[in-house]
């Protein structure tokens, strides 16, 4: 059925959609962090469907919790009351640090982000955000606007109101080798807020972890610089977790935390649901109160099925250790592929936290330019191997391995094998 559902695919599906790899590789499986071909070919998920399958494709336990629940109702939209939506809100409120106990639910992370900045935007009554370059917030048309990255920009209006600063980026950003880049880089926020905006502004967006970017981390200190000067100026903080939440970088259930800073308001997706559509915005009592019945109506969001899931998504990330599993396999994944770099000259740096990691491959390390096209040989190859990883960065010379967080030390070993045959042989 292959060539027939390229055929389909081709007719009917739209022109727009990427697929990955020279020759596509069709999935009719998945079970935990292994996804199975038409042939009954198994790979090792590195990317976890873009890092949405948090704790495993099929994963028993939230399983089972969705076909109870699909038994039982799965939907009559949340004008009417239902116990799965309270207690998925409690059990998500209870993972937020502070007085961030307040969810709406929505489908997708563009929807959670749209809200995000109409929620700042009611709140404060202040119009202009700031966004980085390199960022990626969304598809919807004020998400495209804050999101940086040529590659969904238009000739058309992509949202208003939205500026971005310089990318904090520690590798290639402008101020790479700066003795204080994380003051250098807040200050640049500071002046986009004098130049560009009335110098009122209603937040500041930015990833904990850039994902499309290229697993990005920003210099220590950064964002609790920035924050301050974003609360100094009228604005809000929102955290867009969409790919580090979750317990994914290791060391804390959600990416900010280990920057020290607490936001105002929490966007989350894909990994919340672990593959099922599902979204989320979390804030305070008194942001809430800025946002109430009428302005944000939700036909789908908090439904019985997608609470369910929701709930048994948090429970699977705590009885099954994920979070501690993501800090222990991925250090060990992460100290091996920085030795990998011993070897094999294209890699300019390994970077990332936890099961976020981006390996940044450079033609020459002195001036780091973009081995796009050997990325993309690595990334074919190592399908061809019998390993599913991402690519991204503006260039697209980043591979990004974001696995569902079941991943085994075996399975890390595994990956950087394929990568350092891949590697070799390209
Ligand atoms: N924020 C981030 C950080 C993302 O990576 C994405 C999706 N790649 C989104 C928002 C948008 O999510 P969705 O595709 O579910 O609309």
């Amino acid at each position: 059925p292959f060539e027939e559902v390229m055929r389909l695919r081709q007719e009917h599906l739209t022109p727009a959609l990427l697929t990955y790899y020279e020759k596509p590789v069709m999935l009719v499986e998945g079970k935990m962090q292994y996804l199975f071909d038409e042939k009954g070919r198994r790979y090792l998920d590195g990317f976890g469907g873009i890092v949405t399958v948090s704790c495993g494709h099929s994963h028993p336990g939230i399983l089972a919790a969705a076909h109870d629940q699909l038994d039982t109702l799965v939907h009559a939209t949340t004008i009417y009351p239902n116990q799965e939506v309270a207690f998925y809100g409690k059990a998500l409120a209870d993972k937020m640090p502070g007085d961030l106990s307040v969810c709406y639910f929505v489908n997708s992370g563009s929807e959670a982000n749209d809200l995000a900045l109409l929620m700042a935007r009611l709140h404060t009554g202040n119009y202009d955000l700031i966004a980085l370059r390199n960022c990626y917030h969304g598809g919807s048309q004020s998400t495209m606007g804050m999101t940086a990255h040529g590659t969904w920009k238009f000739n058309t209006p992509q949202g208003f109101g939205i500026h971005h600063a310089l990318n904090p980026d520690p590798y290639r950003g402008p101020f790479a080798g700066h003795d204080d880049p994380a003051t250098a880089y807040a200050n640049d926020v500071k002046e986009l807020i004098q130049f560009a905006t009335p110098g009122r502004i209603a937040g500041y967006i930015a990833e904990s972890i850039q994902g499309v970017g290229g697993a990005v981390v920003f210099p220590e200190g950064y964002l609790a610089k920035t924050y301050d000067i974003v609360r100094a100026h009228g604005g809000l903080c929102i955290a867009d977790e969409v790919q580090a939440g979750f317990g994914r970088t290791g060391s804390h259930y959600w990416g900010f935390e280990s920057e020290g800073v607490q936001p105002d308001i929490v966007v989350m997706a894909k990994g919340i649901g672990n593959g099922f559509p599902l979204a989320a915005v979390v804030t305070t009592p008194e942001i809430a109160a800025s946002l109430t019945s009428h302005i944000h109506f939700n036909t789908y969001g908090g439904n019985p099925l997608a609470s369910r899931i929701g709930r048994a998504v948090i429970e699977a990330i705590d009885n099954d250790g994920l979070q501690a599993n993501s800090a222990q396999v991925g250090s060990h994944l992460k100290d091996k592929l920085i030795g990998l770099a011993d070897k094999h000259s294209l890699i300019g740096q390994v970077r990332g936290k936890g099961l976020m990691l981006g390996i940044d491959l450079v033609t020459d390390r002195t001036t780091k330019a973009p081995a796009t096209a050997e990325c993309a040989a690595v990334w074919n190859k190592a399908k061809d191997l019998g390993l599913l990883v991402g690519k991204g960065g503006l260039a697209g010379n980043v591979i990004r391995l974001k696995p569902p967080m079941c991943l085994t030390m075996e399975d890390a070993d595994f990956m950087v094998a394929v990568l350092d045959e891949a590697l070799t042989q390209i």
